[in-house]
């Protein structure tokens, strides 16, 4: 029986000579692998519907045991295009799109999937059409904080509680204060401005616009936020790597 669903393409693999192996997230089924027949040839009218970051409707069968289908047609529905003509654009796509993969088993149905699915197609939008690119990947690791059950503690000092907070401390798990500082071994020298870590993450993506405001978002923010999720989910990114050396350069 032929399904219809809306995907959103995290990946594409190597596969056989012409084909491509597709990593695919949807709300209903979860995380598909699909595999795109022809898809690397000139002649292949779906090619540009297999792109990673795309959103495009599939065609395929089915089956409950199956966690791998061949794709019978593919049609474009979103095709963030801005983000395959910027190499910041592109590599910051590939860390929400590895994160997104890395952290989510195959074909599992459940609420994760439609809440990762609306977070990242809002993600690959807002940079597919906004310069604030540092902006929009600090609210995408925040909220894939709170989706992983690890979000920071910022409203106190993780250790005693107190308001007066001083430091962000990664390895403790959020904010401590100046008299517990003493007491934590490693403090990440590069520090997200007190506020702005606060911010993001108490945000949802619904607060994007607000968000701007507070800015120029860093990426040192973006590095406080990716070594928090490293640290509490175990969740770490090879693209985030490349990404550090671009604008290092
Ligand atoms: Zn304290």
């Amino acid at each position: 029986m032929n399904e219809m669903v809306l995907g959103l393409v995290l990946k594409q693999s190597e596969y056989r000579e012409n084909d491509a192996l597709l990593t695919v997230l949807t709300e209903e089924y979860g995380k598909l692998t699909f595999v795109a027949r022809g898809v690397k040839k000139m002649t292949s009218k779906s090619s540009i519907a297999c792109m990673p970051y795309v959103i495009s409707e599939f065609c395929f069968d089915y089956l409950e045991d199956k966690s791998m289908f061949t794709i019978k047609n593919a049609s474009l529905k979103v095709s963030n295009r801005h983000i395959q003509e910027d190499l910041e654009k592109m590599n910051i796509a590939s860390v929400l799109c590895e994160l997104v993969d890395k952290s989510l088993p195959s074909g599992v149905d459940d609420e994760i999937n439609h809440s990762l699915y609306e977070l990242l197609s809002f993600c690959l939008e807002k940079l597919n059409i906004e310069k604030q690119h540092q902006l929009v990947l600090s609210l995408f690791l925040a909220q894939m904080c709170i989706h992983l059950g690890v979000p920071p503690v910022v409203d106190e000092c993780v250790l005693c509680g107190s308001t007066k907070v001083h430091r962000i401390s990664i390895e403790e798990g959020g904010f401590v204060c100046s008299e517990c500082l003493n007491e934590c071994e490693n403090i990440n020298n590069f520090q997200m401005d007190l506020k702005r870590f606060r911010l993001i993450n108490k945000a949802n993506i619904e607060h994007y616009e607000l968000l701007k405001g507070y800015g120029p978002w860093t990426f040192t923010d973006c590095q406080t936020m990716i070594e928090f999720l490293r640290v509490h989910s175990g969740l770490d990114s090879a693209s985030w790597q490349f990404l550090k050396k671009l604008v290092e350069e």
